[in-house]
């Protein structure tokens, strides 16, 4: 940047919308909405820059206030650029009270609007800032699907097969074993041997039904067995990983880097899963992938496709993008963009997540 553009006010706002149908996992409940809440950053020299975190239905409100009361009286008058730096700041002012949850899901809100600004202000799309070492990840499509029934599953993962995707996952945790085998015979049947298949089990078991369900998944071939346990249990996964088979992943419900590093020392983890919306934006995403790269572990993503696109393949240990099924990019001028099985990320400068405004507000009313 040449001359310095100060940070002049921040406007954010909260969207519930609605899914299409309502979905549900091992542990969130049936769901029925999403929440969106936007920060809007306009700069001294007349710029904006537009940051974004979504919620399952829940603290939306709360993560408002907190980018309203706490966040914008300290960044207003302040150098928009300066991202690290005021990463460091919110971190450390918000850590008493926060330390991850409600303060991580704001700061991300944030630190995406600064990166956006960023990229408009250099002329850089948020995939060569990130790193640039490529712009379209492997792709895997992730359903919400547990309260599915057996034919309807089939048909569902069936159908992101045909619309080109080479991945999928699938959600486990039913109250009897059995019924999650019957349904990983049944969809492993649909998608045949070639296609990557992945589990998830939003930390429905403890650890010796962990360890039930990865051996009885072992014949599955699969890709990763996604966050079994309670994501504090640590030193639980790394004792699951011994007496499995499955590579392990998790990392949507770490919300502090403290939180990854003691993942990435107990865990065993194969592939470690930072949500841009909630572990600090970008930065806080790409720092976690520092990390990652260190142990050689690659990086994936959790939801937020339309964001996560320009993060994922950017970095040296790219791992999978996943498309999750709360779909943001519907309220975008860019819904994904998937070509050949794969997603792939934008090249206008900026995070190059532009939302249909009058879309969400219609959603918002529905
Ligand atoms: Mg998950």
């Amino acid at each position: 940047m040449s001359s310095r553009s100060m940070i002049s006010g921040i406007q954010s706002r909260v969207f519930r919308v609605p899914l299409e149908e309502p979905m549900q996992d091992a542990r969130h409940g049936l769901q029925t909405h999403f929440e969106l809440v936007t920060a809007e950053i306009t700069t001294s020299d007349g710029q904006t820059g537009t940051g974004y975190t979504y919620t399952i239905g829940t603290g939306g409100h709360a993560t408002k206030a907190m980018i309203d009361h706490d966040l914008a009286p300290m960044l207003i008058g302040h150098d928009a650029d300066a991202i690290d730096q005021h990463y460091d700041e919110m971190q450390s002012r918000l850590h008493y009270v926060g330390r991850g949850g409600i303060a991580s899901f704001a700061i991300s809100a944030i630190d995406i609007a600064l990166w956006d600004l960023r990229g408009k202000s250099r002329g850089l799309p948020l995939w060569k800032m990130a790193g640039g070492a490529g712009k379209t990840p492997l792709t895997y499509r992730g359903g919400v699907d547990l309260n599915y029934p057996l034919e309807k599953l089939v048909k569902s993962v069936g159908g992101y097969i045909d619309q080109g995707f080479v991945a999928v996952k699938i959600k486990v945790g039913k109250p009897d074993l059995a019924e999650d085998v019957a349904r990983l015979h049944a969809v492993r049947e649909r998608i045949g041997p070639a296609h990557k298949l992945m589990v998830d089990g939003n930390f429905g078991y403890d650890l010796d039904q962990a360890i039930a369900a990865a051996k009885a998944f072992e014949p599955f071939d699969l890709t990763w067995f996604e966050e079994p346990m309670e994501p504090d249990d640590f030193a639980g996964y790394g004792q699951l990983a011994k007496a499995t088979t499955v590579p392990l992943a998790m990392g949507e419900n770490l919300h502090t880097l403290q939180e990854f590093k003691h993942a990435f020392e107990h865990s065993s983890l194969s592939f470690i899963q930072p949500d841009a919306s909630n572990c600090g934006g970008v930065t806080g995403f790409l720092r976690v992938a520092k990390l990652a790269e260190a142990r050689g572990i690659p990086v994936c993503s959790h939801g937020m496709q339309e964001l996560h696109v320009s993060l994922v393949p950017a970095v040296p240990n790219a791992g999978w993008l996943e498309v999750h099924a709360f779909q943001i990019d519907r309220y975008t001028h860019r819904p994904l963009v998937v070509e050949n099985g794969r997603a792939v990320a934008p090249d206008e400068p900026g995070s190059g997540v532009r939302f249909n405004w009058q879309a969400l507000e219609e959603a918002d009313r529905a």
